[in-house]
């Protein structure tokens, strides 16, 4: 197996359609060295959720390349790639279970410890704790049940756990109330870390503490630059 990535991601001549003969990605290249933060903005249907997706490698180049450390995406096992590139999406992805078992997704061996660490580390123990069985409360049952916030914060204590080299999140589009919000983005920024990171953005908040913003339109990338030059 490969061992942890560092994250540079690299498309080179990559081309992709979803095989109704629509190219989607023309001729797309880009480099994104690792450890950086990356917002990706654009009109609806842009391609922003195929580009990040391509990275979690739902789909496969219709031709060109795509590589993580300079190895081809398609070469590495499923072990190999899901330890490496962690999805985080858009309706945060609960199943029925305790709460701990939600953050252990993809780490089954983690410890209690593990969990309620990550669990600090993006700001939810806190939260968590009041529930009314804490860490092992259904959240399918009465009492157990998250807002929309409270939801994100289990899927960012999840990944954090996963601590893959390479995050990629759909930013919810639906609103939270302001202290959600806050706490929301303190947990992003907490789970950010060194980590590659590409997020699609919809908060001007997101955008700002990214360093790099990709403005996508029609498959092509037309603006890349900081925050502050856009
Ligand atoms: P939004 O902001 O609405 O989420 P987006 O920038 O994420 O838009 P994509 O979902 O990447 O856009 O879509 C890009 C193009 O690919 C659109 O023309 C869309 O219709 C098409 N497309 C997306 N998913 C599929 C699919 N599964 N099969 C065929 N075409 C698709
Ligand atoms: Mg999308």
């Amino acid at each position: 197996p490969l061992p942890a990535a560092e994250g540079r991601l690299e498309f080179r001549d990559a081309v992709f359609g979803y095989g109704d003969g629509k190219v989607i990605l023309p001729e797309f290249d880009l480099t994104i060295p690792a450890g950086q933060t990356v917002a990706v903005v654009g009109q609806t249907g842009a391609g922003k959720s195929t580009l990040v997706k391509l990275i979690a490698r739902f789909y496969d180049l219709s031709s060109g390349s795509l590589t993580l450390d300079g190895v081809e995406l398609n070469e590495l096992s499923q072990a190999d790639l899901r330890r490496n590139v962690v999805m985080v999406t858009q309706e945060a992805f609960l199943f029925s279970g305790t709460v701990a078992e939600n953050i252990a997704l993809g780490r089954p061996d983690a410890s209690d410890a593990e969990i309620q660490a990550a669990a600090q580390a993006v700001g939810a123990h806190e939260f968590i704790l009041a529930l009314p069985e804490g860490y092992d409360t259904d959240v399918t049952k009465r009492g157990g049940r998250l807002s929309a916030g409270q939801r994100q914060l289990v899927s960012f204590a999840r990944a954090f756990l996963a601590d893959p080299a390479v995050l990629i999140l759909d930013e919810a589009t639906s609103s939270l109330d302001l202290p959600s919000e806050r706490l929301v983005q303190a947990g992003l920024e907490r789970l950010l870390g060194n980590r590659t990171a590409l997020i699609i953005a919809h908060r001007l908040s997101t955008v700002e503490i990214a360093d790099r913003v990709l403005v996508v339109h029609d498959g092509r990338v037309v603006e890349d630059g900081s925050p502050a030059e856009l």
